[in-house]
């Protein structure tokens, strides 16, 4: 399987080509792009927290595997040979924690409260603010001051910050396990964050249940996707997969709103572009993580809740690009077809692409779309 947009690949950030293989003891990654030396058995840091131990390199190809993986089986390996096979290793264990990045697969990978993981992640958002960086880059999309304030958007903390939100945790009593991004090494929770600004995704009663993160890639990293003709993924999810007592995130739908009416909203794509068009179009936004994500969240605790709370029509607004990409179109007749079978009646949001890609640059740009109804087939 390759890696893609939404799970690049964790050595090198690529979004293509990288991929990951079944192996004995879970997943192998085979980076293809990789353009520092490494040594064997070399650990380094992978993009999504986690780190990789290099295996071998064969035709151009890096294997790594996850650290924990690699050694639950080096430690079940051993236990054979004292003849303590008879329980199920690790190894075994690990190897049915499958990466799932099926469209139709289940969705919620925690069952910890919304209430909880709101009150943990608070703990962390407490402690940490806007950067000017941030802040500037905001501008520089024409997000206005208001805006940017109302964005509850934050800066990743720095080292000495996180101690200080680890102990605010640790006061709090509240239990970490099953919460995604924290795990425990040498007994203690912790977290690794890459560094950048943080976007929470908010329920509906405006929980934040998921931390989604917009990494500052560096020199380096940046320089070797150019080298490749790509663009850093823009979004990484605030994840603990594969640590010891760790959590994976899964990518979920999120919404915001000002005002409790859900009989019509609004669909698109990323927390920034659903920001603005709930503040300027004055109506509740959801955003998926993917243009083709739509079953994960027609089978999610948000839809549900949303059909509860009278939700009847549904405007797409994804990005004006859409129409040329066979693939997110083909997506997008799924999606139709599902919302009608749900009686929920479509609404296209269309625009000229030269006014903006997203709604978001759209509406900063100031203009408005044109919300046109989806006749029945
Ligand atoms: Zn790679």
């Amino acid at each position: 399987m390759n890696y893609n947009k939404r799970n690049p690949c964790p050595i090198c950030g690529a979004t293509d080509y990288c991929a990951y293989i079944k192996s004995k003891n879970g997943y192998l990654t085979t980076c293809h792009k990789l353009k520092r030396h490494v040594k064997k058995n070399e650990v380094i840091d992978g993009i999504d927290g986690n780190e990789y131990i290099f295996l071998y390199e064969k035709n151009g190809c890096y294997m790594f595997e996850e650290k924990g993986q690699y050694e639950a089986a080096k430690k079940a390996y051993k236990e054979s040979f004292c003849g303590k096979t008879s329980k199920p290793s690790v190894a075994i264990k690990k190897a049915q924690d499958e990466p799932n990045l099926d469209d139709t697969g289940i969705y919620e990978y925690t069952k910890v409260s919304h209430n909880i993981l709101d009150e943990i992640y608070r703990k962390i958002l407490n402690r940490c603010i806007l950067s000017e960086k941030h802040i500037y880059m905001l501008k520089k999309e024409k997000w206005s001051s208001e805006l940017i304030q109302k964005s509850g958007y934050f800066s990743t903390p720095d080292q000495d910050t996180k101690k200080i939100i680890l102990e605010d945790i640790k006061k709090s009593n509240l239990q970490l396990e099953g919460v995604p991004g924290f795990f425990t090494k040498n007994g203690e929770w912790t977290y690794n964050m890459v560094s950048g600004m943080i976007l929470p995704v908010y329920d509906i009663n405006k929980k934040i249940i998921r931390l989604q993160i917009r990494p500052d890639w560096n020199y380096w990293q940046i320089n070797s996707f150019k080298e490749r003709g790509e663009k850093p993924p823009k979004y990484i999810n605030f994840s603990s997969n594969g640590k010891k007592n760790g959590t994976k995130s899964g990518s979920m739908a999120g919404i915001h709103y000002d005002e409790p009416k859900f009989n019509t909203v609004i669909v698109t794509e990323g927390s920034k572009d659903a920001k603005i068009a709930s503040e300027y179009l004055k109506r509740a936004c959801i955003y998926l993580p993917g243009v083709d994500t739509y079953n994960a969240f027609l089978n999610s605790e948000l839809f549900d809740e949303l059909k509860k709370r009278g939700l009847k029509n549904i405007i797409i607004a994804y990005d004006a690009d859409i129409i040329y990409k066979e693939q997110v179109k083909r997506a997008m007749e799924g999606f139709y077809k599902k919302l009608e079978v749900l009686n929920v009646n479509v609404y296209y949001a269309k625009w000229d692409i030269k006014n903006g890609k997203g709604i978001g640059d759209l509406i900063l740009n100031g203009y408005k779309p044109t919300i046109i109804k989806r006749v029945r087939k």
